[in-house]
């Protein structure tokens, strides 16, 4: 959700002590030291700590180094991300990930093949990532008369944030002289500099249902 824009970066930071129930107690250390034979734990302090049953639940370590080529200080930069590191790498994520959906390129969303510590979080990201780029660029050809603006604002009211719609004629202008007289080629949506087509590519379409 960081990564792809959706919530701040605070949004994943909470405190284990405000989900331990009354009547038990949290002690906020790490244990360095196992002793099954005197069932006892031993904290960093060197406070031992005794106990009938021991459950340890001391989750995954993220392990990037065995990642061939993965370097956590590029998260955010040359276009890498990852929705696993931190909260601060999540949100660096979406820098990266904003500004893709501004250029555009082939993107590679990878998912670890180990145990992980959210199999759902790749797979989540890549299909909002998806979405938001099919939202990015929308361009609409005035076709004469007053809709593109109409149109626009429709799509705009539907979550599409980058709508441009193209007022300079319809093609373009007429071509006033030469080889090309009468040709609508000045200042339209050809000259326009953004993305357009004749054949709209039906895989890249995106159809709301
Ligand atoms: C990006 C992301 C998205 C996710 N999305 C979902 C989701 O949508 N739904 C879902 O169900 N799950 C999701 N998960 C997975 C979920 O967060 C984990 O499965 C869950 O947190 C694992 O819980 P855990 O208690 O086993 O380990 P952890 O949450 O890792 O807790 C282990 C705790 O042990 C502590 N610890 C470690 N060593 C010591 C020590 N020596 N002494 C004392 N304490 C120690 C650690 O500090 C930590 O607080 C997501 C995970 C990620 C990273």
């Amino acid at each position: 959700m960081i990564a792809a824009g959706i919530k701040p970066r605070d949004y994943a930071v909470s405190a284990t002590r405000d989900y331990v129930p009354a009547g038990v107690d949290l002690i906020e250390e790490r244990v360095k030291e196992f002793d099954p034979d005197g069932n006892k734990i031993v904290t960093e302090s060197g406070k031992p700590v005794p106990y009938d049953f021991l459950i340890v639940a001391t989750g995954l370590k993220l392990d990037y180094d065995s990642i061939p080529g993965m370097d956590v200080n590029q998260i955010g930069k040359n276009g890498m991300g990852s929705v696993y590191h931190s909260p601060a790498g999540a949100e660096a994520t979406w820098q990266a990930m904003s500004q893709f959906t501004q250029t555009g390129g082939v993107g590679l969303f990878l998912r670890p093949a180990t145990e992980m510590k959210c199999a759902g979080a790749p797979l989540k990201y890549a299909f909002i990532t998806d979405d938001r780029l099919r939202r990015a660029g929308i361009l609409l050809c005035r076709s004469g008369g007053e809709r593109g603006a109409p149109s626009a604002k429709a799509l705009d009211g539907k979550g599409y944030k980058q709508v441009y719609v193209v007022v300079d004629g319809f093609e373009g202008d007429t071509v006033k002289d030469g080889e090309k007289k009468n040709w609508r080629l000045v200042n339209g949506w050809k000259n326009s500099g953004l993305p357009w087509s004749y054949a709209p590519n039906k895989a890249k379409m995106y159809l709301p249902q």
